[in-house]
């Protein structure tokens, strides 16, 4: 792909309000990372941040990404919170944890997202995934070019947001992958992949990093 090709909207597609707002001169491509079953093992309304665990060489794909100079944003549904079950510190201090944790690894991530709604809870909202709140505000924020950007995630819904760009998704299985989600994202044009260092190195292009 040309830089040309990179800083202009997808044909036929048109820009998101986010993406008008954005200066061309300035964009650059992002990996949007889905957290619980991607990033971290997923435990179901984690609140315990000392309970938070890498995915097994998952820290490996975001050093990848550092290294070729790709930010990478987390983005996260984290209905636990409407429901209760933890509050806006618990997240603070598991995202505070999550960098501990990468750094430790040499990686980072360069910033994080969440929606903390449930619509039978807080009613609808425009964050929660498959919207596109959450990728609208850090696309502002972070001067992104979407369309270039990757999407990764363990659930459809972490993909679908990609087709209002036009951009790659990635579905990298977790436990709690249905066969709906990996057939809905076959039928949706996005690619499987075994791991998130696949997914890094099919992003970057380069060969498949060693799980070391
Ligand atoms: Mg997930
Ligand atoms: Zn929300």
């Amino acid at each position: 792909m040309t830089a040309e090709e990179r800083i202009h909207p997808v044909p036929g597609l048109p820009e998101t309000p986010a993406q008008k707002r954005t200066s061309r001169a300035l964009r650059r491509r992002v990996v949007f990372l889905d957290r619980d079953g991607t990033l971290i093992v997923d435990k179901n309304y984690l609140k315990d941040p000392a309970q938070i665990t890498l995915v097994p060489h998952a820290a490996n794909a975001v050093r990848a990404f550092n290294y070729a100079l790709v930010p990478v944003i987390i983005v996260s549904n984290q209905s636990g919170i409407a429901r209760g079950l933890l509050t806006e510190q618990d997240y603070s201090a598991q995202r505070a944890r999550i960098d501990d944790l990468l750094e430790e690894r040499s990686a980072f991530v360069d910033d994080h997202y969440h929606c903390p709604h449930h619509p039978d809870i807080t009613g609808p909202c425009e964050c929660r995934k498959p919207g596109i709140g959450m990728f609208e505000r850090a696309i502002l924020e972070h001067q992104i070019d979407a369309a270039a950007s990757f999407f990764i995630g363990d659930k459809l819904r972490d993909l679908l947001p990609a087709k209002a760009y036009g951009a790659r998704g990635f579905l990298v299985p977790s436990p709690e992958t249905s066969p709906e989600d990996v057939q809905g994202a076959l039928a949706e044009g996005f690619e499987l992949v075994a791991s998130l260092a696949d997914a890094a190195a099919k992003a970057l292009g380069i060969p498949h990093a060693t799980e070391s």
